[in-house]
């Protein structure tokens, strides 16, 4: 096989050709289902006669090919593996296709393809030319109409873009439907749905009073999980109108839930498809945080219908244009109607675990990459996540009102239009008169910069000197950077006062909150007028995506985590705290020395709980130690059982000293009021939960007998996964053996349950975790085809249990790649996704080194798809 390819950003050049409109008709059947495709198209303007006609199409047969009703000769067109191209096409024709596709052959689950019985599509990004010959790219944008014919027994419902403006009955017991799309879009936009589906219903009116009617789709036995989706739903409309304006543009609006989906959701014109994982949801069987991911999902993917559909991206290296926004957007949405404290808190922890890990690892890339060998290997946390602090630093920087302006501004010009990201933040530039040049910097440069700061009190001048030094280290093919134009939120908090003290630089007043603009690789800021010696609170909010150091001492950060205006900093402060004593004991650890607890840590925890007042949820983060994935990012080097152990020792050190506030906290927030996803609910559940986790860390007597009544009570899945898995990371097999038993048996018939049954069990630090995985490869209920599957016992125990993952005899590794081996074939998108751990070896000693590479190279010497390659080969560069 020959090399894949690698498609630059600087080579973009406009389409030849463009499609007014596309007429498509699908013959549903499992093994040859036919597409007949009726192009509309015209050559561009500018374009020269003669110019041939490229059309992308992958694992299709073609049947038949016509220009304005002539069949074309063989010497007219070529055929190749990837596409098809016509030599000389007219200036204006209709190109008529007809192809055949096996959608029962599909494991991939790109293009058209069965899940559960049902035929679905995912096109974003480039499926669609696994279903008909097409200009496969976002710039060209075209309507569609739509016919679908199926089996009236098989497939009742007949789904696609738009408004359904005919159906039908056709001879052998088929019928079909023909949808209409009247907005311009791309193929990536493009959906299909057809199978035995039922619908809940309700209505949305919007704010220019017109009736939209919603719909989600589900299969039978699910219609009792959808209410969550329709309420986030309703809500997401409402607050994308009253937030930016933003009202939905057609009658109808549908989700449908799918078992079988490589990602979370997709926002197809209409017709959003959703991994039923992220849609469906009952208190007896998801999570809290289930809960709040759908309402996450739902609206980003309704956010998409501005940020995305009616204004689309011009090619795939600007993906982050509607991704980062989209996700910009949905993380505001889900704090205005949520704990803002927390969403923040958990964004950035998750954060600074995996992206940061991203961007100084080998596939890092910026949020605008430059060249790519296959676009699904970049649907990834810089795109997404860091595309969004982006987003939010400009945000900040302009201010509520005028970046309202400037997002008016942006959709009103581009309507209907595929830009780019220079055109997004031109009109930002516009709307706040601000010089955005170097803030570009920000999409073309890899890694996270990392910022060395600095503060002095002068005494004698009431100023408080503050330099800060920032530097980005070196990322493939990127090894010189250049400063970033950093935005500082801050404050100094008086040491006397335990107050804000007010900012006063250079003689300009920033309040007592104020932000610095570091440009500079190095910058020296004099604040005046600083009647008291300050602890410095710096990037406040995290108010940028960066790495920050301060020298700051035990003392001053149990000062800050009780002192600081900023709940989001109070929370770092307190992390920052358990990292310093995590060091120390991770050193202990690695010299063979005695673990001693720092009393300042246990202080701190100490007043965290005696004080009260505390916003709940706020509280519940806080009490959590730093993760073991978060530590090692910190680390210079990975000693993963040392992490393990240092960690685990804080963990028991604490609940030992203060069993008795935790137990007392565990009481007062238990409850038995019927389950709600509320705010209030959900922290109290989150505390209890975190005080339970103490408790069983010493596996003290009356924390088993309340985890295990927790379990037994099954008043709802947060308080029972809980339960169940403190259960099962315990030495009490006798406890967990049975409970795992009956929540097996149990929820056997519920496969969303039965991934967080796999889940539970993997991530056990007992030595037995990587035989059970093997075990449970085996389970009925275990599909490789399934990537939620695949995810829950495979993807959790490579990413969540490092201790075994990283075993020293390597059998972490070798099953990852057994398995990453197998997906190469079956599902190339999600094999790319799962072999990441084993792509980050530097970062551990020699002995894991070798034996990492050493999968890799395994992997290496397979056949494999340009997902997998484009990854390994970064991996071993
Ligand atoms: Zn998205």
């Amino acid at each position: 096989m020959s090399e894949p390819k690698p498609t630059y950003r600087h080579d973009y050049r406009p389409p030849a050709y463009r499609v007014a409109h596309v007429d498509l008709t699908f013959e549903l059947d499992p093994a040859a289902t036919r597409v007949k495709a009726s192009l509309q198209m015209e050559r561009h303007p500018e374009c020269k006669e003669g110019e041939p006609l490229r059309l992308d199409g992958e694992q299709l047969i073609l049947k038949h090919i016509a220009i304005d009703g002539q069949a074309l000769e063989s010497d007219e067109y070529t055929l190749d593996d990837d596409g098809l191209s016509v030599r000389q096409p007219p200036a204006r024709f209709r190109l008529d296709t007809e192809v055949e596709i096996a959608p029962c052959d599909n494991t991939a689950l790109e293009g058209l393809y069965l899940s559960s019985g049902m035929y679905c599509t995912q096109c974003e990004a480039e499926g669609f030319r696994r279903i008909t010959y097409y200009p496969d790219r976002p710039d060209v944008m075209a309507t569609y109409s739509t016919t679908v014919i199926g089996d009236k027994a098989g497939q009742p419902v007949l789904l696609s873009n738009g408004n359904p403006v005919k159906r039908g009955e056709l001879p052998d017991g088929r019928h079909f439907v023909t949808w209409n799309d009247p907005f311009p879009k791309p193929s990536y936009l493009f959906a299909l749905v057809a199978g035995d589906l039922k619908k809940v219903e309700d209505r949305f009116t919007t704010m220019s009073g017109r009736e939209v009617t919603l719909q989600i789709w589900v299969e039978e036995e699910n219609l009792g999980k959808t209410d969550h989706a329709m309420a986030s739903l309703k809500r997401a409309m409402k607050w994308d109108e009253e937030t930016y304006g933003r009202e939905y543009d057609l009658d109808l609006f549908m989700i449908v839930a799918v078992n079988d989906f490589n990602m979370g959701a997709m926002e197809n014109k209409g017709l959003n498809l959703f991994n039923s994982a992220a849609v469906l949801t009952h208190p007896d069987t998801a999570t809290d945080a289930a809960f709040q991911r759908v309402e996450g999902i739902v609206a980003h993917e309704y956010f998409h219908n501005w940020s995305g559909n009616r204004v689309t991206c011009r090619d795939w290296f600007q993906l982050s244009l509607k991704e980062g926004f989209t996700v910009f957007r949905d993380q505001c949405f889900s704090a205005d109607v949520n704990s803002a404290a927390v969403k923040r808190i958990e964004d950035v922890a998750f954060f600074r675990t995996a992206q940061f890990a991203e961007d100084a690892g080998p596939t890092a890339h910026p949020v605008r990459p430059d060249h790519y060998i296959e676009i699904t290997n970049f649907y990834t946390l810089t795109i997404y996540e860091k595309g969004a602090e982006v987003v939010r630093m400009l945000y900040n920087l302009m201010g509520e009102e005028a970046f309202r302006r400037g997002s008016d501004r942006y959709f009103e010009r581009f309507d209907g239009q595929a830009v780019t990201i220079e055109d997004f933040v031109d009109c930002m530039a516009e709307a706040s008169g601000q010089d955005l040049t170097q803030f570009m910097r920000w999409y073309s440069q890899a890694g996270t910069p990392e910022i060395d700061a600095y503060g002095e009190y002068d005494y004698a001048n009431a100023e408080y000197h503050l330099t800060l030094r920032q530097r980005t280290p070196a990322t493939p093919d990127q090894p010189e950077k250049a400063p970033q134009h950093i935005p500082v939120r801050m404050g100094l908090v008086g040491t006397k006062s335990g107050r804000d003290l007010g900012l006063s630089l250079e003689g300009e007043s920033l309040g007592s909150d104020g932000v610095i603009h570091l440009r500079e690789a190095e910058q020296t800021f004099v604040f005046t007028d600083v009647p008291e010696a300050p602890v410095p609170s710096l990037l406040r909010g995290f108010s940028a995506p960066v790495q920050l150091r301060f020298p700051y001492s035990r003392e001053d950060l149990a000062f800050l985590l009780a002192n600081d205006s900023d709940g989001f900093n109070r929370w770092d402060a307190g992390q920052r705290l358990a990292m310093l004593a995590l060091d120390d004991l991770i050193a202990a650890h690695r010299n063979g020395v005695e673990k001693v607890m720092d009393p300042r840590v246990v202080d701190a925890f100490r007043s965290l709980l005696e004080r009260g007042g505390d916003d709940k949820a706020v509280l519940a983060e806080m009490l959590t130690l730093p993760s073991e994935a978060y530590i090692a990012e910190q680390q210079p080097l990975v000693d993963v059982e040392a992490i393990h152990a240092a960690r685990t020792f804080v963990k028991q050190s604490l609940a030992a000293t203060l069993r008795d506030d935790f137990l007392r906290l565990y009481q007062e927030n238990e409850s038995d009021e019927p389950y709600a996803p509320q705010p209030e609910q959900i922290a109290r559940r989150s505390l209890k939960n975190v005080a339970l986790g103490y408790l069983m860390a010493v596996e003290d007597e009356e924390g088993v007998e309340l985890a295990r009544r927790q379990f037994e009570a099954d008043h709802n899945m947060t308080d029972v996964r809980q339960a169940l898995t403190l259960l099962t990371h315990s030495s009490r097999d006798d406890l967990a053996a049975p409970a795992l038993r009956s929540f097996g048996e149990k929820w056997a018939h519920d496969s969303l349950v039965m991934d967080q049954w796999f889940a539970i069990q993997v991530t056990r630090p007992q030595t037995d975790a990587l035989d059970r995985v093997r075990h449970l490869m085996a389970h009925p209920a275990f599909s490789l085809k399934n990537p939620n599957k695949v995810r829950a016992l495979v993807g959790t125990f490579v990413n969540q249990n490092r201790i075994n993952f990283h075993r020293a005899d390597g059998e972490g590794y070798r099953l990852l790649a057994d398995v990453v081996i197998e997906l190469n074939r079956l599902n190339p998108e999600i094999a790319s996704r799962l072999v990441t751990p084993l792509t980050r070896w530097q970062r551990f000693d020699e002995p894991r080194q070798e034996l990492m590479r050493a999968e890799l190279e395994r992997i290496r010497a397979e056949k494999l798809s340009p997902n997998v390659y484009e990854v390994i080969e970064k991996a071993l560069a």
